[in-house]
């Protein structure tokens, strides 16, 4: 126990920038508390990462863990969370194995921190099941966080348990058990859902994922309530998960996402230049294009999207996963751009090459729709802002994502890849047609206008939940005080 009276929570992250950067907006807000002190415990090469997005006046400490990179056989700077938004996913799946297995090493060097730092309770990522173990061996609590809002949280239990999609030949199913009627096809369903075999190293992990969230003390959930409450209740009745729902917790990192940039991979363009270019444009005009921090599209498709932009001939901003521009490189050079594409655009359209301030972006009233992949982390901040969306989900949870936002919630529409989609394997694009189509629906008709209304109207509850008195703030609140009385500070 901390001799001052404090609680102190200890906070282990993943090194995806998608899990890391809400798990660190999680250390915020506890830090933020009276009486609890925050510790993350982290790699050394990822330290700076963290502390760029901890504001100076946040008292939180950073614990160093050595990744045992060399007992993995993995590359020291694999480590980064820049390193598996970048290039771990292209390496392929011996490449994830081996890093997956240097993950489950860190438990060693965190059993040693917790010895040393003695904190009250350990809020550790999902991708590490062993953790609950480490917390165990201390007789603290762990608690979960998936990254993951509930609907994916309770879609994800009903498809491991049900396996409709192994009893149905047919396309599509509806998922068993949850509420609302849900349909997807088989292919919508993450990988390690749809190639379940014994001895796959991911099926194991997942296994041992959902086997440690039963040993856990409970599931910290970045969402809110009024957001999804058939879901929220589902979880907790039906599926048993005792939980807490503090999000949208990006909410709370404005003021330090002002004054550093996020994150990331440098900043593509200035958090300045990009305010001023939307002050030049009217309100809900801009589309907003980004596919999140691990989304790697092709030259062919990048393409497509660009030929959809200048076919709608309406104002945008799109974020691609390319290096910036150098002074001496020109557009020609540029093989993924039509050629002129930029000089075309330049009053309409911004492209930014890497990282974009996606949250300062989102919240401008200039921006009136958002294209994204639907990671959850982008899907929550586009309705904490209130923005309706076009969904063109990727892989893992994403397609249980924009079934949330377009069926449950009804402010997106989808990209409908499957009636676009032309090419196999890597020829494999959606048209620009179907982009532009779904572009001009969500920004130019009626129907997005309604979807905009009913974003407008969640991003209402979303402030309300996380103020003082709203159901995430009383959440927190409340799990600080049970973890207080637990621990006896
Ligand atoms: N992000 C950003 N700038 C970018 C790309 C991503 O700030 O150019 C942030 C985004 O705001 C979100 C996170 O990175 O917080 C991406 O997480 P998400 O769950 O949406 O997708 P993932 O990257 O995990 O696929």
């Amino acid at each position: 126990d901390d001799p001052t009276g404090n609680l102190h929570v200890a906070i282990l992250p993943f090194m995806a920038h998608g899990h890391m950067i809400p798990i660190i907006d999680i250390a915020k807000l506890f830090a933020s508390r009276r009486g609890v002190k925050t510790t993350i415990i982290t790699t050394r090469l990822n330290a700076p990462l963290v502390s760029k997005q901890i504001p100076t006046t946040a008292e939180i400490h950073i614990e160093l863990i050595r990744f045992p990179a060399a007992e993995a056989g993995v590359p020291e700077e694999s480590e980064t969370a820049d390193f598996f938004s970048s290039t771990a996913q292209k390496m392929g799946p011996n490449f994830l194995f081996k890093f997956f297995h240097a993950a489950a090493l860190l438990r060693r060097p965190l059993d040693a921190a917790l010895a040393k730092i003695r904190p009250d309770c350990l809020v550790s990522d999902a991708f590490f099941p062993w953790s609950a173990e480490s917390a165990g061996k201390f007789g603290i609590p762990r608690l979960v966080f998936h990254g993951t809002g509930y609907f994916a949280l309770c879609t994800a239990v009903c498809i491991r348990v049900h396996k409709p999609h192994k009893n149905s030949d047919s396309e599509s199913f509806v998922v068993p058990c949850l509420p609302g009627k849900i349909e997807l096809t088989p292919s919508q369903l993450p990988e390690s859902a749809r190639k379940e075999e014994e001895g796959n190293p991911f099926t194991e992990l997942v296994r041992e994922m959902a086997e440690s969230e039963g040993k856990s003390y409970g599931v910290i959930v970045n969402s809110f309530r009024e957001l999804e409450p058939n879901y929220a209740d589902f979880y907790r009745d039906e599926l048993g998960r005792r939980n807490w729902a503090i999000g949208p917790v990006s909410l709370s990192n404005r003021r330090s996402e002002e004054k550093a940039g996020r994150g990331g991979r440098g900043t593509g363009e200035s958090s300045s230049d990009c305010l001023k270019w939307l002050e030049s444009k009217e309100p809900d005009s801009v589309i907003y294009i980004c596919f999140g921090s691990l989304a790697d599209f092709a030259d062919s498709q990048l393409k497509e999207i660009a030929a959809a932009l200048e076919s709608w001939g309406g104002s945008f901003i799109w974020v691609v996963r390319k290096d910036p521009r150098t002074e001496s490189e020109s557009e020609s050079e540029e093989e993924w751009l039509p050629v002129g594409f930029e000089d075309r655009t330049a009053e309409k359209g911004l492209i930014i090459r890497g990282w974009a301030p996606q949250i300062l972006i989102l919240d401008h009233e200039a921006v009136g729709g958002f294209v994204t992949h639907c990671g959850w982390n982008s899907t929550l901040e586009g309705i904490t802002v209130g923005k309706a969306m076009v969904t063109w989900p990727v892989a893992a949870e994403q397609f249980y994502n924009e079934k949330l936002v377009t069926a449950v919630l009804g402010i997106g529409l989808p990209v409908e890849a499957e009636k676009w989609v032309r090419g196999t394997g890597d020829d494999e694009v959606i048209m620009a047609e179907g982009i532009e189509i779904a572009v001009r629906r969500l920004m130019d008709g009626d129907e997005g206008k309604e979807m905009r209304r009913k974003a407008k109207e969640l991003r209402e509850m979303a402030r309300m939940a996380i103020e003082e008195g709203g159901s995430s703030h009383s959440s927190l609140s409340d799990l600080i005080d049970e973890l207080k009385q637990r621990s006896h500070v």
